[in-house]
């Protein structure tokens, strides 16, 4: 069989797998999702690894919902998880809820407890906590440790009919108290809880724990390699007991490190503070990593699949500078945005030579990285606004814009010179008074003249009002939750929003539609944000065009 290339060590135990053929099935993944909260980067990069690997070799990936908490589960969250990982770009085989699986969790409860291998237990949580130990000495036996089978069966059924309150019993592993695995010594299976499920409903009063049920449903599913982060390697033997000592599908978990961002935080907890404390506007807020947030900020999914490739998956917990996304976001932005044109804070331009009433059609192509984008129509008159930061009235050395006397040349236009700087009664510059080159005209220019700055502008006559969110890092610290004592919101960055109210874009901008990308020249990737309508168009910026990761590199290399 010709297999691809593993390229990291996951693939590497997936190869030696299939060469060695340990399973009779094809390779099967899962992407198990807590529904708590809205998916963030960290999710992307285990989703982009579960069904990449499955996709590379051959084989299919579940989604299952970890359900196992009726406490904190909503199916708000269960659709949103949905919509994240389609837009993401993948498919899932099948679909399952670990609560599906109860009664066959329940049955695996009782294989134990046959085995002798599990009890009830009726100490009180302070009582287990205290047999637990420590890591340096060992636990207690528990005095309910020896009960019989017949009284184990007995009292776990009855745990399930609901006839002992909340607290009062628990079903625990017999394995070892004095286990150097604090996680050995006899782990709780089950807990009593009377609440609703968003599924099940009222029908179950005894609930899973996480350690017992998400093996158990890996192999009830047939998965293969589960793959899951690195504070689980501690809990991997007492996955692979539950496994063995039911005799369920040998499914194996393997870790890797999760993903940390710079300048962010990644835990569903955080961002529902983040969310609920009005720090943000919501879950979908372009300024979470939430995926809700990044696709209305505009970042393409094509971006997070190839930024989760880029990065890879490493043995060992690190950071990831943030610009290293961003410089991912604007590779792909760069292949496939439309470019176009917008003044972010207008001064008038009037074109003194121009004729009065003249409008000119200027063909110019829609993205010159793809020749397949198309062209389109940009209007020019004598009227037109270009950046008041474009200009300078007393400029220093080398500079290439505008200055009284100075030339520039117009993006797709003409090479236009300054004559005149009208200014107001503060002072204040209010319009420059230009005259153009005739000869100049981009794509047939024959006046010999060299100018060195280009400057985008729109026309007067045609432009459109537009809304501008310029959003920046939503922390000042690149660790925001890494300083001991210190809430990550004391680094909660003040100016991660300026709102631009008085933009000038060209009319095209009109016809684009929610979540649509493109580029505005200078300016950087934006889109249009889901609260937009023809009268009031508001655009997010998505990434600035100043790649500071290729800087990093370059300065490295
Ligand atoms: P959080 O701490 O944000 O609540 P979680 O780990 O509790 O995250 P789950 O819903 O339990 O979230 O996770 C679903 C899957 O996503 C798990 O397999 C988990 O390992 C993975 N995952 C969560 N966060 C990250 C991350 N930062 N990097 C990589 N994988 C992650
Ligand atoms: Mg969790």
């Amino acid at each position: 069989m010709n297999l691809p290339e593993p390229s990291n060590f996951i693939e590497e135990i997936v190869v030696k797998d299939i060469k060695n053929q340990k399973y009779t099935k094809q390779v099967h993944t899962r992407f198990p999702p807590e529904p708590n909260g809205y998916l963030h980067l960290g999710h992307a990069k285990s989703i982009c690894l579960n069904f990449g690997l499955a996709d590379k070799y051959g084989g299919i990936t579940n989604l299952r919902f970890d359900d196992t908490n009726p406490t904190t589960e909503d199916t708000e969250y269960v659709n949103s998880i949905m919509e994240d990982v389609k837009w993401l770009g993948y498919e899932w085989e099948n679909l399952y809820y670990a609560s599906d699986h109860f009664p066959k969790l329940y049955e695996y409860a009782v294989i134990l407890i046959k085995k002798g291998l599990a009890y009830v237990d009726d100490s009180t949580a302070e009582q287990i906590a205290e047999q637990k130990g420590t890591p340096t000495s060992p636990g207690k036996e528990s005095p309910y440790r020896n009960r019989s089978v017949e009284e184990n069966l007995d009292l776990f059924e009855r745990m399930k009919n609901g006839e002992f309150p909340e607290g009062s019993k628990v079903l625990r592993a017999k394995i070892d108290m004095a286990s150097p695995n604090m996680h050995m010594r006899d782990p709780l299976m089950y807990r009593i809880k009377f609440e609703e499920h968003h599924r099940t409903g009222k029908q179950w009063c005894i609930y899973p724990m996480y350690d017992f049920a998400h093996g158990l449903c890996d192999a009830l599913e047939g998965i293969t390699h589960s793959i899951c982060t690195l504070e689980f390697e501690v809990h991997r033997p007492l996955y692979d007991w539950f496994i063995e000592n039911t005799g369920a599908f040998p499914s194996q978990q393997i870790e890797f490190a999760r993903l940390n961002l710079s300048y962010t935080v990644m835990s569903k907890r955080k961002l529902l503070q983040l969310v609920n404390e009005k720090f943000v506007e919501g879950w979908d807020d372009p300024r979470l990593p939430t995926l809700s947030g990044v696709r209305r900020r505009g970042y393409p999914a094509a971006a997070l699949r190839n930024f989760a490739h880029t990065i890879g998956v490493a043995k060992r917990d690190n950071l990831i500078d943030i610009s290293l996304l961003e410089h991912c976001v604007r590779e792909e932005l760069n292949k496939t945005s439309n470019r176009y044109m917008a003044v972010f804070d207008p001064i008038k331009v009037t074109i003194t030579n121009y004729p009065d009433n003249q409008t000119e059609n200027l063909i110019v192509e829609n993205n010159p990285e793809d020749p397949n984008a198309g062209h389109r129509q940009v209007s020019f008159s004598k009227n037109l606004f270009i950046e008041k930061e474009d200009f300078m009235e007393n400029p220093p050395k080398k500079y290439f814009r505008l200055f009284p006397g100075g030339m520039v040349r117009l993006k797709h236009a003409y090479i236009i010179q300054c004559n005149q700087v009208i200014k107001n009664e503060k002072g204040e510059v209010q319009e420059l008074l230009c005259t153009y080159i005739p000869e100049s005209k981009s794509g047939n220019d024959t006046s010999g003249l060299k100018v060195k700055g280009t400057l985008h502008w729109v026309n007067e006559n045609d432009c459109i009002p537009a809304t501008i969110h310029l959003y920046d890092r939503l922390f000042t610290d690149p660790q925001p939750d890494a300083h001991d004592g210190k809430d990550f919101k004391e680094f909660i960055n003040p100016n991660s929003l300026v709102v631009l109210k008085n933009v000038k874009v060209e009319p095209a901008v009109q016809y684009l539609k929610t979540l649509d990308t493109f580029q505005f020249l200078r300016h950087g990737y934006f889109c249009i944000d889901k609260n937009s309508s023809q009268k009031n168009i508001i655009i997010n910026r998505t990434v600035a065009l100043k790649d500071s990761w290729s800087k990093i590199q370059n300065q490295e290399a």
